[in-house]
């Protein structure tokens, strides 16, 4: 069977959910993949964030295979050895004092708007028939339908009504939408402190900082959206470090399994987290004990190989380089330690051609937002590898 072949499959079997450029990977190694063909890239996308570690790290690897041959599942109806160790692990490392584990991004969002839920009507003491969680303008927190209640992208909620109450939208970085909107009923702020799917969006320096006071001053939970910004991509462990801040509950999910196996978490203190009791919520998956083995190892090849210094450093370099080439179709060149948006003129007829081009020499990215290519490589890139990509992506962006 070659490309064609299991493109074809794909597209008679396979629901149309998605439009993936057309190569068919088999094997992955750190920043590189190969396609069916043989043909080498380099990943610039790595799984929107959720192979930070690279592609098969052999350590993490180690840890699945040694954990699937003990146990792999046990329900939370019996306890494990490991989901312990990686609650302790996990909030030793962040600082929050409690954890609760989920697989996907989104089952961990819906987790946290749960817990924010019951948190306001049995602490904060709003009644169950009010309560708002306010939520930001071009956000993406996942697909499931309470998750695109709030979406403000048409396509997402098209055809998928009706939505979920409860939600309302504030303009992203703008504190005086969110200072207009909060009031006694208001419950939380759920924010992704860089947009990753809208395109690499930073908010106004300061912003985040008077968010996070607003909410305080009104006695909101401030919830931050980690999936993808945290752990390593913006060079820190999480992006809101940036802002010196501390949310009241942290989401996490994608490269808190290096990529191999779908891990995600809550993270918050004992107030919040503390209002689920036994029956209150759960998931067959959450929690077991291959997940967690694979998380644990995930983290200290974070921490150990230096990976979100590697990010905070080579994200400087690779922005700088970007920025050297005289591209008449950038308009705009942003993002904090590896995670990279550059930001084209709608004149450069979309993305997706400059993606199509760099995988025809051997760079995967993708393209988000029709007109932003994001550049987000494993956080395990070498210098040399981002100067053999730059090559590449200087050909592309010089392109008519
Ligand atoms: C990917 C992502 C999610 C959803 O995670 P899934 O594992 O795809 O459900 C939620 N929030 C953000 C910011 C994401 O990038």
């Amino acid at each position: 069977m070659n490309t064609k072949d299991y493109i074809a499959l794909e597209e008679q079997y396979g629901a149309h959910n998605y439009h993936p450029l057309d190569v068919v990977i088999d094997r992955a190694e750190g920043v590189y993949m190969w396609d069916v063909d043989g043909k080498k890239y380099l990943d610039c996308l790595a799984a929107y964030s959720a192979v930070n570690q690279g592609h098969c790290h052999p350590r993490i690897i180690g840890a699945l295979k040694e954990q699937a041959s003990k146990v792999t599942l046990t329900s939370r109806a019996f306890r494990n050895d490991q989901l312990p160790l990686l609650a302790k692990e996990l909030c030793e490392m962040t600082g929050y004092a409690m954890m609760l584990p989920m697989n996907s991004g989104a089952e961990a969002v819906e987790t946290a708007l749960k817990a924010a839920r019951k948190w306001g009507h049995k602490v904060k003491g709003i009644s169950e028939d009010k309560g708002t969680i306010l939520t930001c303008t071009n956000n993406f927190s996942g697909r499931t339908i309470s998750i695109v209640s709030f979406s403000t992208e048409e396509q997402y909620k098209d055809g998928f009504g009706p939505f979920t109450p409860g939600f309302q939208n504030v303009e992203y970085g703008d504190i005086e939408s969110l200072k207009a909107a909060i009031n006694e009923d208001t419950i939380a702020f759920l924010i992704e402190p860089i947009q990753g799917e809208a395109g690499i969006i930073i908010p106004p320096d300061g912003y985040l900082k008077e968010a996070f006071e607003l909410c305080k001053k009104h006695n909101v939970l401030f919830i931050a959206d980690e999936i993808q910004s945290g752990l390593g991509r913006s060079g820190k462990l999480f992006a809101f470090e940036y802002d010196n801040i501390r949310p009241d509950v942290v989401i996490i999910g994608k490269a808190l399994s290096g990529g191999c196996y779908p891990v995600s978490a809550v993270l918050s203190d004992r107030e919040v987290l503390g209002v689920f009791n036994p029956g209150d919520h759960g998931s067959t998956f959450g929690g077991n004990p291959l997940g967690a083995a694979v998380a644990r190892e995930s983290l200290k090849v974070l921490v150990e190989e230096k990976l979100i210094e590697n990010s905070f450093e080579l994200g400087n370099y690779f922005r700088a380089q970007l920025n050297e080439i005289p591209s008449k179709h950038v308009k705009l060149i942003r993002g904090k330690g590896l995670f990279i948006g550059v930001e084209l003129h709608e004149e450069a007829g979309g993305a997706r051609r400059f993606c199509e081009a760099l995988a025809e020499r051997g760079i995967l990215c993708k393209e988000t937002h029709t007109h932003v290519i994001r550049f987000a490589p494993p956080l395990v890139i070498k210098k040399e590898q981002i100067d053999e990509a730059l090559v590449k992506i200087k050909e592309v962006l010089l392109m008519p």
